[in-house]
């Protein structure tokens, strides 16, 4: 039947007809919020490219994440800003460190919060890279042991899960291994399975204090054409132990979401990165875009695409709305 016996418009006349037919929801409980970890005491720092993001001592980190999870957002993912850099990323794997001391707080202090740790080199490496360097390559094998060894101490400091984001070839197993002969065989492991080399970080790199010194990531994160070597990338991290697979960032990549959730039974993460926030925010204080529409719009088309999870920095403004 054509029109006019057919009118779509008929059911999208008042919004108690259009919530009745709406094909995707948003809710709280599908946002995790990421959040920045320095050293000190009362820290609350902005971030100047990302308002209204901070970097938190570990004493008012506890109280922010209270207030999350009271919005109904169930987990956190941490960024750890280290005292010290230096070219073996110590901190990264120091039982003392900065997101360990977190992670036991958190553990402590906010029961029932979903602590997420990113796993990473670049926030603890001197030279802001993702693994080990020799002279201008980013090493890969000889890596794989460090990250590894965070995982596992973010593990014993509590974590519910590791979030390996550093794209280096084989690190799903080799934090797999490392975990369960230590008997963390019940840590899940989140994998950042498809990272583009994206220009959508700048902001963020203010944030962990992670920009590389010298050259880029595009030796190991994925160039922003390629879409089947997405699909290789994924079925790598399940062979090797992934529990929930991740695309970053997620607004310019939802035909990747929606090719994954497609094709693989398994939980769907998508990361709204440092750039989408900053440029939506942007255009909202300068009066360019209506900032609680469009953030809204852009976080359900991150769920029509498929994501189960969405990482936001967004994830407090809207769940505010969503209440
Ligand atoms: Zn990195």
């Amino acid at each position: 039947m054509t029109f006019p016996a057919t009118r779509p418009r008929r059911l999208r006349m008042n919004e108690v007809i259009r919530t009745m037919v709406r094909e995707t929801r948003l809710s709280p409980d599908q946002f995790i919020y990421p959040l920045f970890v320095c050293p000190g005491e009362g820290v609350k720092k902005e971030i100047s490219s990302m308002p209204g993001n901070y970097q938190w001592s570990v004493d008012r980190l506890v109280e922010e994440v209270r207030s999350v999870k009271a919005l109904g957002i169930p987990g956190i993912i941490l960024f750890g800003i280290p005292e010290k850099k230096d070219d073996r990323a110590t901190s990264a794997y120091d039982d003392y460190g900065v997101v360990q001391e977190a992670v036991r707080a958190l553990k402590r202090e906010v029961p029932g919060v979903l602590v997420i740790t990113d796993v990473c080199l670049c926030e603890y490496t001197a030279n802001g890279h993702c693994g080990l360097v020799k002279g201008d390559e980013i090493l890969n094998d000889e890596s794989l042991e460090l990250l590894a060894m965070s995982a596992l101490s973010h593990a014993k400091a509590g974590a519910d899960i590791v979030a390996p984001s550093d794209m280096m070839d084989g690190r799903v197993k080799a934090i797999r291994t490392l975990l369960d002969k230590n008997g963390y065989q019940n840590t899940p492991i989140l994998s950042y399975a498809v990272k583009y080399a994206s220009g959508y970080y700048g902001p963020f790199r203010e944030a962990a204090e992670s920009a590389p010194a010298f050259g880029d990531r595009r030796s190991h994160q994925m160039d922003p054409a390629n879409a089947l070597e997405a699909l290789r990338e994924v079925d790598l991290d399940i062979e090797e132990g992934a529990d929930i697979l991740m695309v970053k960032p997620a607004g310019p990549y939802l035909d990747i979401i929606r090719m994954i959730r497609d094709r693989y039974p398994y939980p769907v993460a998508a990361y709204q990165v440092s750039g989408e926030f900053s440029a939506l925010t942007a255009a909202g204080k300068l009066g360019w875009l209506d900032l609680p529409r469009t953030m809204m719009e852009s976080l359900i088309g991150i769920r029509r695409a498929g994501a189960d999870i969405i990482l936001t920095y967004f994830a407090k403004d809207a769940a505010k709305l969503l209440s």
